[in-house]
């Protein structure tokens, strides 16, 4: 199987690096065929290559993949004439990688907020108020005079409705439970017309029970309580801050895994950032990626990829448990392990197996 490998920019060389040897020792431990990685440029590298952070070279090549494990870009640090949007948002929208699935569970061993976290964030990926792909042509963001700046969101019922059915799937699977984050309070069109649109699918699954938070609501229960929620499906924006919280409140926002999706492709990519303040010091945690990667593996094995890759993914994530039980953990957990320490822990846990 091919699978796209995008280093990106800051710590993303470091943590996709270690991500890929732990995928392809994992792959080794249960006997699958091992990856063919298709390098491909993104972010600084490609500037300097190609003139753009994202060459079209790079999306050519994705679209005959079905996935890719994908680093961090620092896009708030391209020179300003090839700034322009985000690359995961040019990746995102071409794609229609709908879905943005993202788990918060705190590890036995890492020093947490909330330690007994385990929910899973099912953010709308494709519209909301992120200006930068929720229009067909221009943007949703714009400035009529240098002294005004408007935002438009978009909200339809269609991209409710497949988000709602795959919070509602992964709900079945997991604790029955979905709570519906909105703001039907002040953005009764928009938020109101995702909450109506989430509740009219639920009823297609009787045995999954539904309530509803407001989003401000839902951060100070999320600190309060963030061990009682199951899967919290929510718009774009609100999706994207309450990961980061929830990742911080399981012990670090570099656990925080993430994994876009559409029916036919998926893109392994962590919540966080590409941390320039760390970069190139091998202090990175590359755990992230690491779950983002076994995430990725999972999907692909329930989309007819292979069954021991859904094995893989597990040994992945339980290797990364026994690595923290042990006590081994870089230092934004207050361990004092680095990047290249941490992973080979993790690989020699995987070959214990
Ligand atoms: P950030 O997530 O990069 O960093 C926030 C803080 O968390 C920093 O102190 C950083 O050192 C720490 N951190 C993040 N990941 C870590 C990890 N794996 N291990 C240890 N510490 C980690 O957010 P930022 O500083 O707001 O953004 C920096 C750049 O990243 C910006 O250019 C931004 O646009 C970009 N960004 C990219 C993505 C993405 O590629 N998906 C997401 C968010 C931000």
């Amino acid at each position: 199987m091919r699978l796209g490998l995008i280093e990106g920019d800051g710590i993303g060389p470091e943590i996709v690096d270690a991500t890929r040897r732990v995928v392809d020792e994992a792959l080794s431990v249960v006997s699958a065929d091992p990856v063919r990685w298709v390098p491909l440029p993104l972010g600084h590298k490609a500037i300097a290559e190609h003139g753009v952070p994202v060459p079209d070279f790079t999306l050519d090549q994705l679209e005959e993949l079905p996935g890719w494990v994908m680093g961090p870009h620092d896009s708030a640090s391209y020179p300003a004439q090839v700034r322009g949007k985000a690359p995961g948002a040019i990746i995102r929208k071409r794609f229609d990688l709908f879905a943005n699935i993202r788990p918060a569970r705190a590890f036995r061993g890492v020093r947490a907020v909330t330690p007994g976290m385990d929910l899973v964030i099912v953010r709308e990926n494709s519209e909301g108020l992120y200006g930068d792909r929720n229009m067909y042509a221009g943007a949703g963001e714009f400035m009529p005079t240098p002294d005004v700046a408007m935002s438009v969101g978009v909200v339809t019922r269609t991209a409710c409705e497949r988000i709602a059915h795959m919070a509602c799937r992964l709900a079945k699977d997991r604790r029955k439970r979905v709570t519906v984050v909105h703001k039907a309070n002040v953005l009764t069109l928009t938020t109101g017309l995702f909450l109506n649109v989430c509740r009219e699918v639920a009823q297609h699954y009787p045995d999954v029970a539904v309530d509803d938070e407001h989003v401000d609501a839902m951060a100070a229960h999320l600190v309060r309580r963030g061990d009682t929620f199951d899967v919290v499906v929510t718009e774009n924006l609100f999706g994207d801050i309450l990961s980061d919280l929830a990742g911080e409140l399981s012990g670090s926002l570099g656990l925080a895994a993430s994994l876009n999706c559409s029916e036919n492709r998926a893109m392994a990519q962590a919540a966080h950032g590409a941390a320039p303040d760390i970069a190139g010091h091998n202090r990175a945690n590359p755990t992230a990626l690491m779950l983002s990667a076994a995430m990725l593996l999972r999907w692909l094995a329930e989309h007819g990829h292979g069954a021991s890759l859904g094995l893989a993914a597990k040994r992945i994530e339980h290797s990364i448990s026994e690595t923290f039980a042990a006590g081994v953990a870089t230092a934004d957990l207050g361990g004092r392990a680095s990047t290249s320490e941490f992973t080979e822990r993790v690989l020699a846990q995987l070959r214990r197996l």
